[in-house]
């Protein structure tokens, strides 16, 4: 099978080496594998800006809803109540999680190109006082928008409520001070732009937040403060961990330190993102998202006038040639999306941008 590269928010392209120390079966009671946890979530509290005195880290087997409905089910007790913001299937998707564990909630949407008013959300909070947590999305992937988490959370925070995140798609790739943002549960995965592959999820938790919640849990699998006391100890994980996918995450870590941390990271989407967005414009393809709240992870691109063509047709043609782009996800446009995360670089955007060209040239 011809090899291609992944312009897909996650699982996404990561380095030969990361996918290397895949190549050994661990131990999990060994006390070397064991040391691995530790450093992850050591390296995770850094990444984040927080210390061990008021922050901890809890790793979750599964992908990132996992991770979302684990903190959702497990912090929101039974007299609690839930607010959502949501703008894109990701905020809409914690509703889902919601309705399944029966958690009391109310629903702020906004449309999928705006970001959700913080403003709003004081007003929401000043009128329902049995509101005690604020969960939503800091990357949308559904459209691209960086919604304004710092904005809301200073709002939540003057509230005296609890601030979920949803930053599945930013973490490691947007710098976050998770405590300067008053964010008091957070939740990223290993795929994305820490430049892992798909096993587990982790939460940065408000650590004194995270034992209130003890005996919440509406889920054994799920439980946050659970999987936390047990990997506390000494780094061994409550039930079977993912071995493989745990040591590529240790190395992928490793490698975002030497490429100069979260900052480098950071520049080198941006700079992707900016050069997508302007040679995509060069052949009239504009973007769904406003530049003022497009997000330098992935790019929602609005089909070309004149030029009606089936998205299957669009995509075999550039994965033939070695990028694989993701199909649209917002309902009221025809739209395609590139990612610009992972072992992606300048001169993937500037060959994927002229495999686009000629594909259009030949219709
Ligand atoms: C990837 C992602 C998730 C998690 O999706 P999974 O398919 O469970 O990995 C959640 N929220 C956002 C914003 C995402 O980008």
């Amino acid at each position: 099978m011809k090899n291609y590269k992944l312009l897909t928010p996650g699982p996404l392209t990561t380095t030969e080496t990361v996918r290397k120390e895949m190549m050994f079966d661990h131990c999990t009671w060994d006390d070397d594998y064991k040391a691995i946890t530790l450093k992850i979530r050591k390296q995770l509290l850094e990444l984040a800006h927080v210390t061990e005195e008021d922050y901890t880290v809890v790793l979750m087997q599964g992908s990132g809803t996992f991770g979302v409905e684990a903190v959702l089910t497990s912090v929101i007790g039974e007299q609690d109540k839930l607010l959502i913001v949501a703008n894109g299937a990701y905020g809409e998707r914690m509703e889902d999680i919601a309705k399944h564990a029966h958690l009391s909630y109310a629903i702020y949407h906004e449309v999928y190109n705006q970001i959700p008013s913080a403003e709003k959300i004081a007003e929401i909070l000043e009128k329902d006082p049995a509101i005690t947590h604020v969960s939503m999305v800091h990357s949308e992937t559904t459209s691209g928008i960086l919604n304004d988490i710092e904005a809301v959370g200073k709002v939540v925070k003057a509230k005296g409520r609890t601030f979920i995140v949803d930053a599945m798609s930013s973490f490691g790739g947007v710098d976050i001070p998770v405590k300067d943002w008053g964010i008091d549960f957070l939740v990223s995965s290993a795929n994305k732009c820490i430049q892992g592959v798909p096993g587990f999820s982790f939460i940065i938790a408000n650590k004194q937040k995270l034992i209130e919640s003890e005996g919440k849990a509406r889920s054994l699998s799920l439980d946050l403060y659970d999987q936390w006391k047990t990997m506390n100890k000494d780094g061994k994980w409550r039930f079977t961990s993912p071995t493989h996918v745990v040591l590529a995450f240790s190395k992928a870590l490793d490698e975002m330190l030497e490429e100069g941390g979260i900052p480098a990271r950071s520049k080198r989407y941006y700079d992707n993102n900016r050069l997508l967005i302007q040679r995509m414009k060069e052949m009239g393809i504009r973007t769904y998202i406003d530049q003022e709240h497009q997000g330098p992870i992935i790019t929602t691109f609005l089909y070309p006038e004149n030029h009606a063509f089936a998205f299957q047709d669009m995509y075999k043609y550039i994965k033939d040639r070695g990028y694989a782009i993701y199909p649209g996800k917002v309902t009221e446009a025809d739209t395609f999306r590139i990612g610009n995360i992972g072992e992606i670089y300048e001169e993937d955007i500037e060959k994927v941008c002229s495999i686009m060209k000629e594909f259009l040239e030949g219709r």
